[in-house]
Parts: structure tokens; sequence; C-alpha cells
């Protein structure tokens, strides 16, 4: 373990330069053209600095994903991370990358391309130091997480199903670092209400407006809230009518939803997909879902968590810490499948946000705990 270590703690300024390279790639999800350069440059590195192979996973409406696979054995650990980003291309302009006062700044740097960089650091270091493993270990470097992973989802859960233990390399949680060990469950709804137009002023009577309906509907909706339970249900977009002087003939929301628990997410789903009229003239036309479960802290979470914490603590002299959060990631599709672990990925701050950052001398020991997490779990497993 202290060789991995002292590898890639000497290895900090090339991952810094492999950072500020894939930084200056810009990658937004919806931007294919963009993304699959990045797919492509990433594939080389993969494959030239760990000897693994890599395939692609088709995705019909943005850029294959990555499945790269390092080592071999029967068992499998799996590792999750996402090239695209949430910035819009020339993001970079207005945002460069930067490195200032031991911390590195740019679009993505934070969530997650640290995060990749750490990933591969960490099975090169397990080449680079002679280690075998009697597993194999798979990366998937997918496109479309930022989306909700609409297109890799169900690559995922596939992969997950064949895995002893996942790790996810988004981002940690503040200045220590922490991992994520439960995350709320994740959906959107969109709701179109389709009432009848009229005259306000000359035949109101002959309208059914469906601004009314939706003030109806914001209320219901935002009663469904249970903080106590976890759940939030916030109307977050509206829209609707046409002139002040017309009965409202549309109106239309949108909305997000987060639960903590499978019970919560069994509850609330159907009391907003089967949402019904007041006005038995109106319509109401529901499309969406709770398209990420809960992440629920299970026993096999707590036992990866301590060896987490036991590595951290006698390779690295950190006491690592876990915390739950609000925010989806693909670690929602897995954990329910096999034991996962999110937060791996980088320490700094400022996830989709101006001062996204990493910092720089937090990448190596966390490359450094994957590997070592990778050590331990393919050879007990096997
Ligand atoms: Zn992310």
């Amino acid at each position: 373990m202290i060789d991995i270590v002292d590898y890639l703690k000497h290895s900090e300024k090339d991952m810094l330069q492999f950072l500020e390279e894939i930084v200056r790639m810009e990658s937004p999800s919806q931007e294919p053209q963009l993304t699959a350069q990045l797919a492509d440059y990433l594939t080389i590195c993969f494959e030239k600095m760990t000897n693994g192979k890599t395939s692609r996973i088709h995705s019909e409406e943005y850029t294959d994903h990555i499945r790269a696979e390092w080592g071999e054995g029967e068992n499998q650990l799996l590792i999750l991370t996402h090239l695209d980003t949430v910035w819009p291309q020339g993001t970079l302009e207005t945002m460069p990358f930067e490195v200032k006062d031991g911390k590195a700044y740019g679009p993505g740097s934070f969530d997650m391309k640290a995060g990749i960089v750490q990933a591969i650091y960490a099975i090169q270091a397990l080449e680079t130091n002679g280690v075998e493993l009697d597993c194999k270990i798979v990366l998937l470097i997918t496109s479309d997480e930022e989306l909700g992973s609409p297109t890799s989802k169900d690559f995922i859960i596939e992969e997950a199903k064949k895995s002893e233990a996942v790790f996810v390399l988004e981002p940690s949680q503040g200045e220590n670092g922490a991992l994520k060990t439960a995350r709320k469950g994740v959906g959107t709804y969109d709701i179109s209400i389709k009432g009848i137009s009229s005259h306000a002023g000359i035949e109101p009577e002959k309208g059914a407006s469906a601004i009314e309906e939706l003030a109806e509907k914001i209320t219901y909706l935002s009663n469904l809230t249970d903080l106590d339970k976890g759940t939030s249900v916030n109307v977050g977009i509206i829209d609707g009518g046409s002139s002040k002087n017309v009965i409202a003939e549309e109106a239309h929301a949108v909305v997000d939803v987060r639960v903590q628990t499978q019970e919560e997410m069994d509850r609330i789903a159907p009391l907003i997909e089967e949402l019904k009229p007041v006005d038995e003239e109106v319509e109401i036309q529901v499309e969406g879902e709770i398209y990420r479960p809960p992440l629920e802290r299970t026993d096999e979470i707590e036992v990866l968590f301590e060896k987490a914490r036991d590595l951290a603590k006698t390779y690295l002299d950190l006491d690592l810490e876990e915390e739950s959060t609000g925010g989806g990631s693909d670690a929602n599709f897995t954990a329910s499948i096999a034991a996962t672990l999110d937060g791996l990925g980088a320490v700094g701050d400022g996830a989709h946000a101006n001062h996204e950052h990493v910092i720089i001398s937090q990448m190596p020991r966390r490359s450094a705990l994957l590997a070592m997490l990778l050590c331990e779990y393919g050879k007990v497993r096997s």
C-alpha cells in the first residue's frame, strides 16, 4: 500500500497536467461533437497509461460511453465516472483553467474531471507497481450523467449486477472530503394543463381556466413536502395564459421531487402521476418520473465506508467522514444492487458554480484511497 501512496504522491504534477488538458476540452452533455473528442482522448490515455482495453457503449443521442477494463478474473469491481459537464461551450472564455493557491479552477474540474484523472491514475498505480488482483476492474466513463443518465442508466445497472462493489468518483463533500453514503432520490415532472379559452369580459362562463387549475395544483404539490421524512416537492417553473382578457387555455409547471427512502418514493410518485383536475372541463397530463431512486445507507455500504476509513487513517493519516446529500448521482442506480461508495472523487468546492475548483494536493491522496480500496476488495473477495 505504501508503494502506491508514494507513487501517486510523486505523480501530482502529471495529474495536474492531465486535469488541465481535459478541463481545456469543453464537454457539455448536449454537444456530442465536443464530448466525442474528450471520449477519444480519454480512451487513448487509459490504454496508454494502464495497458488496459476499452470498448464503447452506443448512445443514440449523446456520445458513446466508454467501458474501460483492466485486469482479469471472474469477479468485477466497478468505477463510475462521467465526462460531461453542465457548462456550455465557450465557458472557458470567462472561466479559464487556472491554478491559484494550490487550487485548480475551471469548468468541470471538480465535477468530475479530477475524478476521472484520479481513477485512471489509481489503475495506473496498480499496473506500475505490479499489483495483480484476482478480479477485473471496469471503469465506466459516461457522457450523459448531468442529464440524469438517460442513455447510460441501463448499462450502469448491467455492470453493477456483475460487480462486487461500486466506487463512484463524484466530488466529495466539504473541506475534509467526506464520502457520500446516502443520497436522495430525484424526480422531475412536467405538468400540462389544458382548459377552455373564452373572452374574460364577454363570456367568462364559457371558459375553464388552466391557470386556476394550476394554482390549485401548486398548493397541493407543495403540501406534499415532508421535511421530517426527507421529502421535498418544489414547483420550480410555471407558465400559462395568452392574454389578460382571455381565460387561460393552457398552463404548465415543472416540478422537482426529492425523496430519502424507497417508502417515500412509493408514496409520493403515484400522488403526482395520478393528479386529477378539480374542474372537470380541464385536462391534466403528467409526464416524468422519479428517475433516480434514493441511495439508502445499507449495511453493505457501512462496511465499505468502514474499510475506506481504516485505509485513510492508516495510510493517509486522514479522518474520513461520511455525509448524506440531497443531490443524486449514478450511485443511486447501483446502491440497491451492489455495495456502493460515492464521493470518492476530488476534494474542492463549487460544483456547477463559477468558483468550481479542486485542491491539487488532495488529488494523489484520493487516487491512492481508490487504489487501496481496489486492492482490498480485489483480493478479499476472490
Ligand atoms: Zn458529477
